[in-house]
């Protein structure tokens, strides 16, 4: 029972309007759990809880299977005590307080409950408000491209963290240009200027959501020239796996061809003084070009250096 529901909000006096510190927008509803920060706003905290199945306090990272939702008023805000957490149950059965069971969240104000609901829901946009909740994302991704040829980005599906209610939808025509850029987004998916379409592996055909996202993938999926790198290290160059990588080395710069050093893989130099010297110290004897080329005929019939097994006969101890 809020004291002062439907009156005028009070204020602390000085006081500056309450931001959520997740969003930056104003706190009309707050969610917190029995650490008691009241920071964050109830779309923030339904979309933390739900999309990035986080129930963590954004504040002190608690975990908390529940929250309670109540209009913010500064100082006035509604204060349960961590103690009265587990009272919430009984609460909502006793029709006191609303309860969304997906999220955890008690609310003792119905109608933002009901928002929150709809927000975190899958009807159809373009059926309008009388549509029916469809049982699966699946099923109402279906449902937009069979009645109304739309579609979501399924890029901005995985990337994009905010509830499904919150993506855009696109005819064919618009996700080709929104997806391979182009012409600047309109809609602005980003809440960002000049969004160009979203970047794509060329290696993999593959398109990420952002910047960061193809970053992580092409370090994790693909190779660098550590030598190329060092020389310039803005310019970000990447190969499709080791053996393409490897090719690289051998023609740009001084590769070992030493089987041990190519089962080793990124022995190799940017001077053929560096190499004599490498292979001197490491194999005793700097190649000779007959031993070179033979190294690199075997090396190009395929023969994978390392799968031979025993008896090769001639290593260095
Ligand atoms: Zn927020
Ligand atoms: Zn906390
Ligand atoms: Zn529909
Ligand atoms: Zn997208
Ligand atoms: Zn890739
Ligand atoms: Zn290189
Ligand atoms: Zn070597």
């Amino acid at each position: 029972a809020s004291r002062f529901r439907g009156g005028a909000r009070p204020r602390a006096p000085n006081s500056m309007e309450d931001c959520c510190v997740v969003c930056a927008e104003p706190l009309t509803f707050v969610a917190y759990g029995p650490c008691g920060h009241r920071d964050a706003c109830v779309e923030c905290v339904a979309r933390l809880r739900l999309v990035m199945e986080d129930k963590r306090c954004v504040i002190c990272q608690r975990e908390s299977d529940v929250v309670f939702v109540t209009r913010a008023m500064g100082d006035y805000t509604e204060t349960i005590p961590a103690e009265r957490f587990d009272g919430l149950r009984r609460r909502a059965d006793d029709g006191e307080l609303e309860r969304d069971a997906v999220l955890g969240m008690f609310f003792d104000d119905r109608a933002t409950c009901a928002k929150i609901r709809e927000l975190r829901g899958l009807r159809c946009r373009a059926c309008g408000d009388a549509s029916a909740e469809h049982g699966s994302l699946k099923a109402l991704r279906a449902h937009l491209r069979e009645a109304h040829g739309l579609h979501h980005c399924e890029v901005c599906l995985e990337g994009r963290k905010v509830f499904v209610s919150q993506q855009l939808l696109y005819t064919k025509q618009q996700l080709d240009k929104h997806k391979y850029g182009g012409v600047a987004d309109k809609d602005n998916a980003f809440g960002r200027d000049g969004f160009t379409g979203h970047p794509s592996c060329k290696f993999c055909k593959k398109f990420f959501y952002d910047e960061g996202q193809i970053f992580h993938h092409m370090q994790s999926a693909h190779e660098t020239c550590h030598l190329c790198r060092r020389a310039r290290p803005d310019a970000y160059v990447y190969y499709r796996d080791y053996d393409e990588l490897e090719r690289h080395h051998r023609k740009e710069h001084h590769a070992c061809l030493h089987p041990d050093c190519l089962a080793k893989k990124f022995i190799v130099f940017v001077s053929a003084n560096e190499l004599k010297n490498h292979e001197g110290v490491e194999h005793g004897h700097a190649m000779t070009k007959a031993e070179r080329k033979e190294a690199l005929r075997l090396n190009d019939l395929g023969f994978t250096v390392g799968a031979s097994g025993g008896g090769g006969g001639g290593g260095v101890p």
